[in-house]
C-alpha cells in the first residue's frame, strides 16, 4: 500500500539526499510495501538528513505489528518489553522497526517514571507522540513522499526545537525531553524554546525518573560527537552544578583534562572509533578524585581512595557498577606508567584496560609535562621491536 491520501502528505520535488539513505532500507522499505503496508523513515534520521548530516541510525515505522514483520524478514527478531520492536539486520548493518503507536494517557504512567506505551496506533497518532515537530518527519523514499503534519520541515528550515503540542504538558509526561531539548539545541545549536528559567523549575520532574535513564541519555550528550559543545550548554544552563556538582566551578579550560577529554571523544567519534562511556566518566571524574580528601589522605592506598571516593562523594548521577570497575581500572593503573622496569612493563602492557589507561595516560600528558616524558616512552615502546625494547629498558635505568 502506498502513502494514503492525506493533505499532509506531500511528494516529489524531494530535498532529501537519497545518497545518505542506505541501500538496505530502501529493501526493508520496498519489502514491507509490497506485502501491502504503509512504511516509512522516520524520526532523527530524517531530520539529520534534511541537515545535511549523516544520521548515526535509522529508524522505521509502519502498519505492520510486530510478528507480521519477523515474518517477512528472516533476520529479524522482536526486542523490548515496554514495546516490542523488531530489529532487522544484514550483516552488520541493523534497522529499527517499529509499529504504528498510539500516545499513552497520563492514567498509563508506571510507578518508575517510565511510559507504558504498548498500544498499536495509526501514522497520525504515531506523528503526535513523539517529542518534537522535527523529529516526526516520516519519509517514504520510494515514492519519495513525505509525512510532516507539524510542519517539522519548516521548523528545520528556521532552526527551531519545538514541542509537538503543549510543552508543559509533554514535560510532565516524559521529563527526559528536557534533556532531549538540550541536547539538540547543544547538537544542532538550533534555538532552544524553553527559557533558562523554564528549564531550572522542570529540571525537578527529573527526580521522578529513573538512574539509569538519565545516565543514558546523558551519555548521549557525550558520546554522539558534540561533547564539547554540550559541556558548555550544561554548563550555560547551570545544569552541571545539579549532574556533576563538581564541575559547576569549572571554567571549562581548552588545556583542561576535561576539555581535552571531550574533544579527544568528538574526535574519536568522526573518525568511527569506540568510545566507552567508563572512559568517558573517567575523564569527567578525574579533577574531582585529585581534589577529593580520600585522594589526598596519605595512609590509604590507592585502590582505598578510589573506593572511598565512589562511596562518598559520587556525583549527582548515578554510575552502573560495571563503569565504577572500568573507571577504578583506568585510575589504577595510571601510577604503574611510571615504573619503567622490565616486569612491571610487560605485566601493565599485559593488563586488560592497558588500551584504555594508556589512552588516558595520553591525554593527562597533554597538559603535563612530567606526564609526558612517560607516555612518550609508552608510545615508542609500544611500536617497538624485542632489541629496541631492552634499549628502552636500559635507557630508562640508567
Ligand atoms: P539521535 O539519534 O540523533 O540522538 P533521535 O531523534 O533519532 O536523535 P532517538 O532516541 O533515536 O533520537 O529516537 C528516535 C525517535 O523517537 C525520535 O526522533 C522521536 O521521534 C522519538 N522519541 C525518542 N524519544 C522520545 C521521547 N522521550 N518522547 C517522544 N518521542 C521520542
Ligand atoms: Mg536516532
Amino acid at each position: 500500500m502506498t502513502a494514503p491520501n492525506n493533505s499532509s502528505y506531500q511528494s516529489k520535488s524531494s530535498p532529501i539526499n537519497a545518497d545518505l539513505i542506505p541501500e538496505f532500507v530502501f529493501t526493508v522499505i520496498k519489502k514491507l510495501q509490497q506485502y501491502d503496508f504503509q512504511a516509512f523513515v522516520v524520526g532523527g534520521c530524517i531530520r539529520d538528513i534534511l541537515l545535511n548530516r549523516i544520521p548515526k541510525d535509522f529508524d522505521v515505522a509502519t502498519d505492520a505489528h510486530p510478528e507480521q514483520i519477523t515474518a517477512i524478514f528472516k533476520n529479524s527478531r522482536i526486542i523490548g518489553r515496554r514495546f516490542k520492536i523488531v530489529h532487522v539486520r544484514q550483516q552488520r548493518e541493523l534497522i529499527e522497526v517499529s509499529t504504528f503507536r498510539k500516545k499513552p494517557d497520563e492514567v498509563s504512567k508506571l510507578r518508575n517514571g517510565v511510559i507504558q506505551d504498548n498500544a498499536f496506533g495509526t501514522i497520525e497518532e504515531d506523528a503526535e507522540r513523539r517529542d518534537f515537530t522535527m523529529n516526526a518527519i516520516f519519509y517514504d523514499p520510494i515514492h519519495e513522499n513525505f509525512f510532516d503534519p507539524f510542519n517539522g520541515k519548516k521548523d528545520i528550515e528556521n532552526s527551531q526545537i519545538n514541542f509537538i503540542g503543549k510543552k508543559d504538558q509533554r514535560l510532565h509526561e516524559d521529563p527526559i525531553r528536557l534533556l532531549r531539548a538540550i541536547r539538540f539545541h547543544a547538537k544542532l545549536d538550533f534555538n532552544l524554546c524553553l527559557t533558562k528559567k523554564e528549564i531550572q523549575a522542570y529540571i525537578q520532574l527529573l527526580e521522578d525518573i529513573p538512574y539509569s535513564r538519565i545516565f543514558d541519555e546523558m551519555m548521549k550528550f557525550f558520546l554522539t560527537g558534540h561533547a564539547e559543545r554540550s559541556i558548555k550548554v550544561l554548563k550555560q544552563y547551570e545544569l552541571l552544578d545539579i549532574f556533576f556538582p563538581h564541575l559547576a566551578q569549572h571554567s571549562l579550560e581548552k588545556k583542561s583534562l576535561l576539555m581535552l577529554g571531550m574533544k579527544n571523544t568528538d574526535n574519536r567519534v568522526k573518525e568511527n572509533k569506540t568510545v566507552n562511556p567508563g572512559f568517558l566518566m573517567a575523564v569527567v571524574l578525574w579533577d574531582a578524585f585529585k581534589t577529593d580528601k580520600s585522594f589526598n589522605d596519605e595512609a590509604l592506598s590507592l585502590d582505598a581512595k578510589i573506593k572511598n571516593f565512589f562511596n562518598q562523594s559520587a556525583p549527582n548521577i548515578f554510575i552502573h557498577k560495571r563503569f565504577i570497575k572500568y573507571i577504578s581500572d583506568i585510575w589504577r593503573l595510571q601510577p604503574r606508567f611510571m615504573k619503567i622496569r622490565l616486569k612491571a612493563v610487560y605485566r601493565l602492557s599485559n593488563h586488560p584496560r592497558f588500551r584504555a589507561a594508556y589512552d588516558f595516560l595520553l591525554l593527562r600528558s597533554e597538559s603535563d609535562e612530567e606526564e609526558k616524558k612517560y607516555a612518550d616512552w609508552w608510545t615508542r615502546w609500544q611500536s617497538a621491536n624485542e632489541s629496541t625494547r631492552k634499549q628502552l629498558l636500559d635507557q630508562k635505568d640508567e
